[in-house]
């Protein structure tokens, strides 16, 4: 997406019906909202969500969609420490009824053709994988697009799991969990060794990873325009 259609949507503001949260794991919880018929984004884009219930200090963060356009639904999916920030107190706080604010989508974090794609996830990162797999699995074209999803996680505490297993599955698409940097590296290793400069490669999670895969990368001659980042800050 380009730098004005960012700028463009980044105006588009809408309410957001609260319909329900759950927990993925010990402290990951997901918060859904309506989709209106008119809302759409691409698989991978985020949007900047503002807590509108309440006054609090910083009331905006930016936050992948972590459903498919293709699903009914907005999702968001976060971690929540035992000593959340105002923000994050506000979204527990939602009941159903109750509305958030988001602008967006924006990013050009998402699949524009079919080269082969090396999606890199740590940890809370997976979300805007998420998001693309659901989309292949409702486009059905996993074959064509040569994904390979290496998802690390040092505590193993893979949220949405199942869910990517089911898709890879039917969709030829190869999924790795790890809980190691080195092992991370040695399956970058087999990608860049395939499909060098003619691969597109994203990288999601906490700013310290994002930034050092993106280096190994680089330093493996991984040319920085066919590298996309997602850095999460905050982790
Ligand atoms: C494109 C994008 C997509 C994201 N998607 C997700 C997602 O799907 N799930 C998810 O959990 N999180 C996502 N994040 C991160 C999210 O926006 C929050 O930053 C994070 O959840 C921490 O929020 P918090 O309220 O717990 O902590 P915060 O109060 O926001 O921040 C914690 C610490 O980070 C620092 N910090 C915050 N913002 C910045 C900044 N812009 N630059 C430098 N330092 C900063 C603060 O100073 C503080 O020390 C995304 C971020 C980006 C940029």
């Amino acid at each position: 997406m380009s730098f004005f259609q960012d700028t463009f949507s980044i105006f588009k503001k809408r309410d957001l019906l609260f319909l329900e949260s759950y927990k993925e794991s010990e402290d990951v919880y997901t918060f859904l909202f309506e989709k209106e018929k008119d809302s759409t984004w691409k698989a991978g884009q985020h949007g900047l969500f503002t807590i509108t219930h309440k006054k609090i200090k910083k009331p905006t963060r930016p936050f992948t969609v972590a459903s498919a356009p293709a699903e009914n639904v907005v999702k968001i999916t976060t971690r929540i420490s035992d000593n959340p920030s105002d923000f994050k107190k506000g979204m527990l706080e939602l009941k159903q009824g109750m509305k958030v604010s988001m602008s967006g989508p924006v990013g050009s974090f998402y699949l524009k053709d079919n080269s082969p794609s090396l999606l890199v996830a740590g940890g809370i990162g997976i979300t805007p994988f998420r998001s693309i797999l659901k989309q292949i699995e409702a486009e059905g074209n996993g074959v064509e697009k040569q994904i390979h999803l290496l998802y690390i996680d040092s505590n193993k505490s893979f949220i949405n799991k199942d869910e990517l297993d089911a898709i890879a599955y039917k969709h030829s698409i190869s999924v790795t969990y790890l809980d190691s940097r080195d092992d991370l590296y040695q399956e970058i290793n087999k990608f860049t060794t395939l499909y060098k400069n003619d691969g597109n490669y994203f990288i999601a999670g906490p700013k310290e990873m994002v930034d050092t895969t993106s280096v190994y990368l680089q330093n493996n001659n991984i040319s920085k325009k066919n590298i996309k980042k997602d850095s999460f800050f905050g982790y």
